[in-house]
């Protein structure tokens, strides 16, 4: 069974891109009748907040992006690095940006786990973009210096154990897919399909974010914003008509044949 997964980050109220994102994730997965888990992602428990995972939780059930199970929280889980090539690295950012890094060859007593990457060149599908190629531009932290996991590690390990086999998430996260994929292969687990949305710009040209605070779900709906006027805005950004989520079958077919979402998308602003 194909099973997909919407994964919030608890640190801000979801807003019309993330709805966007969830929206395709939530197509993709129903038009083949699969299973979608809700997968709250806080790690950064700097900056993540029970009250905002609640809040999230009521914003998915509104907009019509139900979930079938939630699994645990990222807080509450273990992560290794077993299986990786690794190293030691006590560089500040700054360091290893100038090239001071000498960790490679002589680890150091403490500090944050970097995965040793052997790739020069990493290729991956995207069912939206196509063909993908990164360069890793360094060896990705795995483990920060806290003891915290980091987003590649943790993300390929729940993924692997939920069991998702599609990934479908925004167009910001289509770089860092690369150090992911060379996870699964290091690790010989199968991959997961993958599907970035591009990103929903804002009028000022820049990605939505919280300082375009009136797109914040919450704050459409206070102001009086129907679920129908919210979908009637962005299903045609995801290549059909409509207001209804469940009226959007067929554009769930045009996802899984890959053929979603015109390519200047990403330039195209909301009005
Ligand atoms: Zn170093």
């Amino acid at each position: 069974m194909q099973r997909g997964r919407l994964a919030p980050t608890p640190s801000g109220h979801l807003h019309l891109g993330n709805a966007l994102a969830f929206g395709a994730a939530w197509l993709s997965v129903r038009a083949v009748q699969g299973e979608l888990l809700l997968r709250i992602e806080d790690l950064d428990r700097g900056r993540s907040r029970p009250e905002i995972a609640d809040a999230q939780r009521r914003d998915l059930e509104w907009l019509g992006l139900h979930w079938d199970r939630e699994v645990p929280a990222q807080s509450t889980r273990a992560y290794t690095t077993k299986g990786l090539p690794t190293y030691l690295c006590d560089c500040s950012r700054k360091q290893r940006l100038a090239g001071g890094c000498v960790h490679r060859k002589a680890p150091a007593e403490s500090g944050a786990v970097r995965l040793r990457s052997g790739r020069a060149l990493i290729h991956f599908s995207d069912r939206a973009q196509g063909p993908q190629a990164f360069v890793p531009d360094q060896d990705a932290m795995l483990v920060r210096r806290d003891g915290e996991a980091g987003y590649p590690l943790a993300v390929v390990i729940d993924d692997h154990r939920d069991g998702v086999t599609e990934v479908v998430r925004g167009g910001d996260l289509l770089e860092p897919t690369a150090v992911q994929v060379e996870l699964y292969e290091l690790l010989s687990w199968a991959q997961p399909s993958w599907l970035h949305v591009p990103l929903l710009l804002g009028p000022d040209g820049r990605k939505l974010s919280k300082s375009h605070g009136s797109t914040e779900i919450r704050a459409l709906r206070a102001a009086g914003v129907s679920q129908e006027q919210i979908w009637g805005a962005l299903l045609p950004l995801l290549g059909c008509a409509g207001d209804s989520l469940e009226g959007a079958g067929f554009v769930a077919a045009r996802v899984q044949g890959g053929a979603l979402l015109s390519p200047d998308l990403s330039k195209r602003e909301l009005s």
